[in-house]
């Protein structure tokens, strides 16, 4: 059995959810199809998600926001007209949609849940009704009924463990079950979302819960590429991928799959494979435990820019018991999470992504910093780029951090900060945000191939 997911971009036109039909009823094993609401038809198209977040926000600041929801019904009558279906869908879209928008609410965050899971819920029950009239045994299946049960996280939720024992029942369904991603409902029964492109979040649960064979995620490129292709043209496509190098390159910017996606098919040994909606003879990419051929130190280079370091520095800091709990509850207390902290004998950074810090913030923390951890010195720094070299292959091969660093030098790129994982599986470079370009182009030379001008 497999559980399949659609991304945004399969399913912003009837032309591709002609092509999602397809290639659902290619393969009679393909029995759950998990939908993200209607993506981009253009560049200068809008995600129906952008257009919903955007509705509830206006809305709740008691704007007039008639123009965006107008927005919203047409992308959906367009795909009615464009697959012939009945109005009467989009009729029952419209009502729904009124009743979500003047519903009470127990805060912000959840009202804007609420309105942003409509994306994806609609989508489903218009795709159930597309298979349905083209002969196919299919029907919508709301995520409270079948069981996904999430923590009361807006914007972030998490599933609860209690979810998968019902949804496993899935399995039982006769015909096509269609789900819509991205959300889930808490204990208290409010729709609660996953982070942004949660979808492949609940393929990943549904896949877990049903024991899938395989987890298909259908997205609009050929494979995952070794590198982001708006840095480096046409770079290589990689076939086989490991859990942790997928969730490496994820976290490290990589956008073809949620970075959370992976945890539940990891726990499971259920392989993921990556496919093209628009190309599905291409080979894709299959992310699997243990990878058949070994193919050199590096698979892939990812990079993500917004990061800032704070520089804590004082002597001694080494014989001093607690002092890094100590550094890091001041930051507990003023909400940050943190993503590295590499250190010395007598100095720590802490990597963060700088959205989280206001100026006003910032002064207090260092005032905090040096006041009650007598630091020496504290400084932070802005426009931080991280890039994550990442390959299993690493653990066994010497001289890689002398290869990248050396690539890296003869770039001209000043490494602001080196960390390795105990795990060997990535080493990650913290470099100037104006010299990302460079240095992602640089290390791709050294690992894989010359940079086409
Ligand atoms: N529609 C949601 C988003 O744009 C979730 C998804 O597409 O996976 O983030």
């Amino acid at each position: 059995m497999k559980v399949v997911k659609f991304g945004g971009s399969s399913l912003a036109a009837g032309e591709q959810i002609k092509k999602v039909f397809q290639i659902v009823c290619e393969d009679p094993t393909r029995k759950i199809v998990v939908v993200s609401a209607p993506g981009k038809r253009s560049n200068e198209d809008r995600k129906v998600t952008d257009l919903l977040i955007q509705c509830a926000e206006k809305h709740f600041g008691g704007e007039n926001c008639a123009e965006i929801i107008e927005a919203i019904f047409c992308r959906y009558e367009t795909i009615c007209i464009e697959l012939e279906l009945p109005m009467s869908i989009v009729e029952s879209i419209k009502e729904d949609f009124a009743e979500r928008l003047m519903g009470g609410y127990k805060d912000k965050f959840s009202f804007y849940d609420r309105m942003k899971a409509c994306g994806e819920d609609y989508m489903a029950q218009l795709v159930a009704c597309f298979f349905q009239a083209q002969g196919l045994q299919a029907a919508y299946i709301n995520p409270k009924e079948a069981g996904l049960i999430v923590s009361r996280e807006p914007g972030n939720a998490q599933v609860l463990p209690v979810s998968y024992e019902k949804l496993s029942n899935l399995k039982e369904k006769s015909g096509i079950t269609v789900f819509p991603g991205f959300f889930g409902y808490s204990e208290e029964g409010e729709i609660m979302t996953f982070s942004r492109s949660g979808s492949d979040v609940t393929g990943a649960i549904l896949a877990k819960a049903v024991q899938a064979d395989v987890y298909e995620n259908f997205t609009d490129v050929n494979a995952v590429y070794s590198v982001n292709p708006a840095i480096v043209l046409n770079p290589k496509e990689v076939r086989e991928l490991t859990y942790r190098e997928m969730r490496e390159l994820s976290y490290g910017g990589f956008t073809v799959l949620h970075d959370e996606a992976l945890i539940p098919a990891f726990s499971e040994r259920i392989p993921v494979h990556i496919r093209n909606t628009n190309n599905s003879s291409a080979p894709g990419t299959k992310i699997v435990s243990r990878r058949e051929e070994e193919i050199g130190p590096v698979v892939g280079i990812a990079s993500d820019h917004g990061f800032c370091s704070i520089y804590v520095s004082k002597y001694l800091m080494n014989r001093e018991i607690g002092f890094g709990r100590k550094l890091l509850t001041i930051l507990e207390e003023f909400g940050l999470s943190y993503e590295h902290s590499p250190s010395g004998i007598d100095d720590i950074s802490i990597i963060l992504r700088e959205d989280q810090l206001t100026p006003s913030a910032e002064s207090k923390i260092i005032e905090r910093i040096k006041m009650e951890l007598k630091a020496d010195e504290v400084v932070i720094q802005h426009h931080l780029s991280l890039i994550m070299v990442v390959g299993e292959g690493m653990r066994h091969n010497v001289g890689t951090m002398s290869r990248a660093s050396k690539a890296l030098a003869e770039a001209r790129v000043n490494i602001e900060m080196i960390n390795q994982g105990s795990s060997e599986v990535s080493m990650m470079f913290g470099v100037k945000e104006i010299d990302e370009k460079r240095a992602v182009e640089a290390l791709y030379r050294e690992f894989f191939a010359p940079v086409p001008v």
